[in-house]
Protein backbone atom coordinates (compact mmCIF):
# COMPACT_ATOMS: atom_id res chain seq x y z
CA UNK A 1 0.00 0.00 0.00
CA UNK A 2 1.51 3.25 -0.85
CA UNK A 3 0.83 5.92 1.29
CA UNK A 4 1.31 9.98 1.21
CA UNK A 5 1.93 11.85 4.66
CA UNK A 6 1.52 15.76 4.19
CA UNK A 7 4.66 16.73 5.89
CA UNK A 8 4.73 20.47 6.74
CA UNK A 9 8.15 21.98 8.04
CA UNK A 10 7.92 25.10 10.11
CA UNK A 11 10.38 27.14 11.97
CA UNK A 12 11.52 26.13 15.10
CA UNK A 13 8.56 26.74 18.02
CA UNK A 14 11.50 26.80 20.65
CA UNK A 15 13.13 29.89 18.95
CA UNK A 16 11.62 33.22 19.19
CA UNK A 17 9.09 33.92 15.87
CA UNK A 18 9.38 36.68 13.45
CA UNK A 19 7.01 38.65 11.57
CA UNK A 20 7.74 40.23 8.43
CA UNK A 21 6.83 43.81 8.78
CA UNK A 22 5.71 44.33 5.53
CA UNK A 23 3.43 41.18 4.58
CA UNK A 24 2.97 40.01 8.20
CA UNK A 25 4.00 36.53 7.55
CA UNK A 26 5.90 33.96 9.60
CA UNK A 27 9.98 34.38 8.60
CA UNK A 28 10.99 31.02 6.97
CA UNK A 29 14.27 32.17 5.81
CA UNK A 30 15.57 30.14 8.78
CA UNK A 31 16.15 26.29 8.97
CA UNK A 32 12.90 24.26 9.22
CA UNK A 33 12.20 21.42 11.37
CA UNK A 34 9.29 18.65 10.71
CA UNK A 35 6.27 19.97 12.35
CA UNK A 36 5.23 17.87 15.53
CA UNK A 37 2.02 17.30 14.58
CA UNK A 38 3.27 15.67 11.37
CA UNK A 39 5.36 13.09 12.88
CA UNK A 40 1.93 11.36 14.00
CA UNK A 41 0.70 10.89 10.70
CA UNK A 42 4.22 9.67 9.26
CA UNK A 43 4.63 7.13 11.96
CA UNK A 44 1.23 6.17 11.29
CA UNK A 45 2.07 5.50 7.60
CA UNK A 46 4.75 3.94 8.21
CA UNK A 47 2.46 1.25 10.72
CA UNK A 48 -0.24 1.00 7.68
CA UNK A 49 2.43 0.08 4.87
CA UNK A 50 3.55 -2.23 7.09
CA UNK A 51 0.72 -3.98 8.09
CA UNK A 52 -0.48 -4.10 4.93
CA UNK A 53 2.84 -5.93 4.08
CA UNK A 54 4.23 -3.75 1.72
CA UNK A 55 4.34 -0.40 -0.32
CA UNK A 56 6.33 2.64 0.71
CA UNK A 57 5.58 5.80 2.61
CA UNK A 58 6.03 9.22 0.15
CA UNK A 59 6.08 12.65 1.82
CA UNK A 60 4.99 15.79 0.42
CA UNK A 61 6.23 19.02 1.21
CA UNK A 62 5.45 22.94 0.14
CA UNK A 63 8.23 25.10 1.67
CA UNK A 64 10.49 27.49 0.72
CA UNK A 65 14.38 27.67 -0.32
CA UNK A 66 14.71 23.95 -1.22
CA UNK A 67 14.38 23.56 2.37
CA UNK A 68 15.04 19.76 3.52
CA UNK A 69 15.49 19.96 6.93
CA UNK A 70 12.50 18.38 8.15
CA UNK A 71 12.07 15.86 5.17
CA UNK A 72 14.92 14.38 6.43
CA UNK A 73 13.93 13.93 9.80
CA UNK A 74 10.82 11.74 8.04
CA UNK A 75 12.95 10.47 5.53
CA UNK A 76 15.28 8.53 8.62
CA UNK A 77 12.21 7.31 10.68
CA UNK A 78 11.72 5.20 7.96
CA UNK A 79 9.69 6.85 4.90
CA UNK A 80 10.88 5.73 1.51
CA UNK A 81 11.12 9.30 -0.29
CA UNK A 82 10.08 12.62 -0.63
CA UNK A 83 8.23 15.69 -2.67
CA UNK A 84 9.43 18.89 -2.26
CA UNK A 85 7.35 21.85 -4.17
CA UNK A 86 10.19 24.85 -3.85
CA UNK A 87 10.05 27.88 -5.38
CA UNK A 88 9.98 31.60 -5.00
CA UNK A 89 6.85 32.03 -6.84
CA UNK A 90 4.84 30.44 -3.67
CA UNK A 91 5.79 33.02 -1.15
CA UNK A 92 2.33 34.84 0.15
CA UNK A 93 0.56 31.36 -1.20
CA UNK A 94 -2.65 31.24 1.81
CA UNK A 95 -3.86 27.59 2.62
CA UNK A 96 -6.22 27.45 -0.39
CA UNK A 97 -2.83 27.85 -2.58
CA UNK A 98 -1.10 25.17 -0.66
CA UNK A 99 -3.18 22.69 -0.95
CA UNK A 100 -3.53 23.08 -4.99
CA UNK A 101 0.06 22.77 -4.69
CA UNK A 102 -0.01 19.73 -2.64
CA UNK A 103 -2.75 18.22 -4.43
CA UNK A 104 -0.99 18.60 -7.59
CA UNK A 105 2.34 17.05 -6.19
CA UNK A 106 0.23 14.09 -4.48
CA UNK A 107 -1.38 13.76 -7.91
CA UNK A 108 1.83 12.42 -9.37
CA UNK A 109 2.44 9.93 -6.37
CA UNK A 110 -1.02 8.13 -7.13
CA UNK A 111 -1.61 7.27 -3.59
CA UNK A 112 -3.61 4.63 -1.98
CA UNK A 113 -4.07 6.87 1.30
CA UNK A 114 -3.33 10.05 1.62
CA UNK A 115 -2.59 11.23 6.00
CA UNK A 116 -1.92 14.48 7.36
CA UNK A 117 -2.15 16.31 10.80
CA UNK A 118 -5.52 17.64 11.84
CA UNK A 119 -3.60 21.17 12.11
CA UNK A 120 -0.09 22.53 11.97
CA UNK A 121 1.62 24.27 14.50
CA UNK A 122 2.84 27.49 13.29
CA UNK A 123 -0.58 28.19 10.59
CA UNK A 124 -3.09 25.86 12.35
CA UNK A 125 -5.87 26.59 10.08
CA UNK A 126 -7.08 23.00 9.94
CA UNK A 127 -8.52 23.34 6.57
CA UNK A 128 -5.56 22.21 4.00
CA UNK A 129 -6.08 18.71 4.58
CA UNK A 130 -10.25 18.72 3.56
CA UNK A 131 -8.90 21.28 0.26
CA UNK A 132 -6.80 18.94 -0.68
CA UNK A 133 -9.52 15.61 -0.60
CA UNK A 134 -11.42 18.17 -2.46
CA UNK A 135 -9.05 19.31 -4.84
CA UNK A 136 -8.29 15.48 -5.80
CA UNK A 137 -11.87 14.48 -5.25
CA UNK A 138 -11.17 12.05 -2.46
CA UNK A 139 -13.46 11.13 0.75
CA UNK A 140 -12.09 13.30 3.49
CA UNK A 141 -12.14 11.91 7.28
CA UNK A 142 -10.74 14.12 9.98
CA UNK A 143 -9.89 13.79 13.53
CA UNK A 144 -8.86 10.08 13.24
CA UNK A 145 -7.84 9.11 17.12
CA UNK A 146 -7.17 5.40 15.31
CA UNK A 147 -6.84 4.29 11.68
CA UNK A 148 -6.93 0.95 10.04
CA UNK A 149 -6.75 -0.56 6.41
CA UNK A 150 -9.24 -3.53 5.63
CA UNK A 151 -8.41 -4.14 1.91
CA UNK A 152 -10.08 -1.07 -0.57
CA UNK A 153 -11.73 0.62 2.99
CA UNK A 154 -10.02 2.78 5.40
CA UNK A 155 -11.52 2.08 8.65
CA UNK A 156 -11.48 5.44 10.81
CA UNK A 157 -12.27 5.92 14.83
CA UNK A 158 -13.29 9.88 14.76
CA UNK A 159 -12.29 11.91 17.54
CA UNK A 160 -15.65 13.66 18.83
CA UNK A 161 -16.43 15.77 21.93
CA UNK A 162 -18.77 13.16 23.40
CA UNK A 163 -16.33 9.62 22.07
CA UNK A 164 -15.35 8.78 19.02
CA UNK A 165 -17.10 8.02 15.79
CA UNK A 166 -16.70 4.91 13.72
CA UNK A 167 -16.28 5.81 10.28
CA UNK A 168 -15.18 3.59 7.15
CA UNK A 169 -14.76 4.90 3.32
CA UNK A 170 -12.99 3.89 0.66
CA UNK A 171 -9.53 4.12 -0.18
CA UNK A 172 -7.78 6.49 -1.84
CA UNK A 173 -8.72 9.01 0.61
CA UNK A 174 -7.48 11.70 3.06
CA UNK A 175 -7.59 11.21 6.88
CA UNK A 176 -6.28 13.73 8.96
CA UNK A 177 -4.62 12.33 12.22
CA UNK A 178 -4.58 14.04 15.72
CA UNK A 179 -1.80 13.93 18.23
CA UNK A 180 -1.56 10.76 20.35
CA UNK A 181 -2.88 8.39 17.38
CA UNK A 182 0.22 6.62 17.62
CA UNK A 183 3.53 7.25 18.87
CA UNK A 184 5.75 8.46 16.97
CA UNK A 185 9.59 6.85 16.65
CA UNK A 186 12.85 8.26 17.10
CA UNK A 187 15.00 8.16 14.32
CA UNK A 188 18.12 5.12 14.70
CA UNK A 189 21.79 6.49 13.72
CA UNK A 190 21.20 4.18 10.61
CA UNK A 191 17.71 5.93 9.64
CA UNK A 192 19.51 9.05 10.29
CA UNK A 193 22.74 7.91 7.64
CA UNK A 194 20.25 5.84 5.19
CA UNK A 195 17.89 9.26 5.12
CA UNK A 196 20.94 11.05 3.46
CA UNK A 197 20.62 9.84 0.21
CA UNK A 198 17.14 9.00 0.14
CA UNK A 199 15.18 10.91 -3.19
CA UNK A 200 13.88 14.12 -2.58
CA UNK A 201 12.25 15.10 -6.15
CA UNK A 202 12.41 18.94 -6.08
CA UNK A 203 9.28 20.52 -8.18
CA UNK A 204 8.33 24.20 -9.01
CA UNK A 205 5.25 25.21 -9.16
CA UNK A 206 5.27 25.65 -12.76
CA UNK A 207 6.22 21.91 -12.84
CA UNK A 208 2.85 21.02 -11.90
CA UNK A 209 1.27 23.29 -13.90
CA UNK A 210 0.17 25.57 -12.01
CA UNK A 211 1.11 29.61 -12.59
CA UNK A 212 1.05 32.99 -10.58
CA UNK A 213 -2.44 33.56 -11.00
CA UNK A 214 -3.15 30.37 -8.84
CA UNK A 215 -0.29 29.88 -6.06
CA UNK A 216 1.78 32.87 -4.55
CA UNK A 217 0.99 36.33 -3.19
CA UNK A 218 -0.75 36.85 -6.88
CA UNK A 219 -3.69 33.88 -5.77
CA UNK A 220 -4.15 34.52 -2.21
CA UNK A 221 -7.57 35.20 -1.34
CA UNK A 222 -6.63 36.26 1.88
CA UNK A 223 -4.34 39.26 3.14
CA UNK A 224 -3.12 39.64 6.32
CA UNK A 225 -4.32 43.29 7.04
CA UNK A 226 -2.61 43.91 10.29
CA UNK A 227 -1.32 42.13 13.42
CA UNK A 228 -1.63 43.07 16.55
CA UNK A 229 -0.57 41.86 20.32
CA UNK A 230 -2.71 39.44 22.14
CA UNK A 231 -4.22 41.31 25.36
CA UNK A 232 -1.91 40.69 28.63
CA UNK A 233 -3.86 38.45 31.50
CA UNK A 234 -5.10 40.41 33.66
CA UNK A 235 -4.01 39.08 37.58
CA UNK A 236 -6.65 36.80 38.93
CA UNK A 237 -8.07 38.09 42.59
CA UNK A 238 -7.34 36.30 45.41
CA UNK A 239 -9.45 35.31 47.60
CA UNK A 240 -8.28 35.42 51.19
CA UNK A 241 -10.83 32.29 53.31
CA UNK A 242 -12.51 33.88 55.86
CA UNK A 243 -15.24 31.12 56.04
CA UNK A 244 -17.03 32.77 52.82
CA UNK A 245 -15.26 31.36 50.14
CA UNK A 246 -17.63 29.06 48.77
CA UNK A 247 -20.30 31.95 48.48
CA UNK A 248 -17.09 34.19 46.90
CA UNK A 249 -16.95 31.09 44.33
CA UNK A 250 -20.24 30.59 43.41
CA UNK A 251 -20.91 34.41 43.40
CA UNK A 252 -17.92 34.28 40.52
CA UNK A 253 -19.57 31.39 38.79
CA UNK A 254 -22.97 32.77 38.69
CA UNK A 255 -21.73 36.03 37.37
CA UNK A 256 -20.27 34.02 34.42
CA UNK A 257 -23.23 32.66 34.15
CA UNK A 258 -21.08 29.19 34.62
CA UNK A 259 -23.84 28.35 37.40
C1 LIG B 1 -2.18 35.86 3.06
C2 LIG B 1 -1.31 34.75 3.52
C3 LIG B 1 0.00 34.68 3.07
C4 LIG B 1 0.83 33.63 3.48
N1 LIG B 1 2.10 33.60 3.02
C5 LIG B 1 2.92 32.61 3.36
C6 LIG B 1 4.26 32.55 2.88
O1 LIG B 1 4.72 33.43 2.15
N2 LIG B 1 5.03 31.49 3.24
C7 LIG B 1 4.54 30.51 4.06
O2 LIG B 1 5.27 29.57 4.36
N3 LIG B 1 3.29 30.55 4.56
C8 LIG B 1 2.47 31.57 4.23
N4 LIG B 1 1.21 31.63 4.73
C9 LIG B 1 0.77 30.58 5.61
C10 LIG B 1 0.38 29.40 4.80
O3 LIG B 1 -0.57 29.71 3.84
C11 LIG B 1 -0.19 28.33 5.70
O4 LIG B 1 0.71 28.04 6.72
C12 LIG B 1 -0.41 27.10 4.88
O5 LIG B 1 -1.33 27.41 3.91
C13 LIG B 1 -0.89 25.93 5.65
O6 LIG B 1 -1.93 26.32 6.49
P1 LIG B 1 -1.83 25.90 7.99
O7 LIG B 1 -0.49 26.08 8.54
O8 LIG B 1 -2.96 26.61 8.65
O9 LIG B 1 -2.06 24.36 7.88
P2 LIG B 1 -3.19 23.43 8.46
O10 LIG B 1 -4.34 23.41 7.55
O11 LIG B 1 -3.40 23.72 9.92
O12 LIG B 1 -2.32 22.11 8.29
C14 LIG B 1 -2.85 20.81 8.50
C15 LIG B 1 -1.89 19.83 7.89
O13 LIG B 1 -1.83 20.02 6.46
C16 LIG B 1 -0.51 19.69 6.01
N5 LIG B 1 0.16 20.89 5.48
C17 LIG B 1 -0.14 22.19 5.68
N6 LIG B 1 0.74 22.98 5.05
C18 LIG B 1 1.63 22.16 4.45
C19 LIG B 1 2.79 22.37 3.66
N7 LIG B 1 3.24 23.59 3.35
N8 LIG B 1 3.47 21.28 3.21
C20 LIG B 1 3.04 20.02 3.50
N9 LIG B 1 1.96 19.76 4.26
C21 LIG B 1 1.27 20.83 4.72
C22 LIG B 1 0.24 19.17 7.22
O14 LIG B 1 0.03 17.80 7.37
C23 LIG B 1 -0.44 19.96 8.34
O15 LIG B 1 -0.22 19.43 9.61
C24 LIG B 1 0.35 32.65 4.35
C25 LIG B 1 -0.97 32.71 4.80
C26 LIG B 1 -1.79 33.75 4.40
C27 LIG B 1 -3.20 33.79 4.93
Amino acid sequence: MNVVVCVKQIPDPAAPAALDPGTHNLVRSGKLILDDSDAYGVEMALQLADAAGGGEVTLVSMAPNGETSGLRTALAMGAAKAILVSDDSLAGSDALSTAKVLAAAIRRAEPDLVIAATESTDGYTGTTPVQVAELLGLPSVTFAKKVEVDGQTVKVERQTEAGYDEVTSPLPAVVTVTAGVVEPRYPSFKGIMAAKSKPVDTLTAADLGLDGSQVGAGGARQQIISVVEAEARSAGEVVVDEGDAHERVIQFLEQLKIL
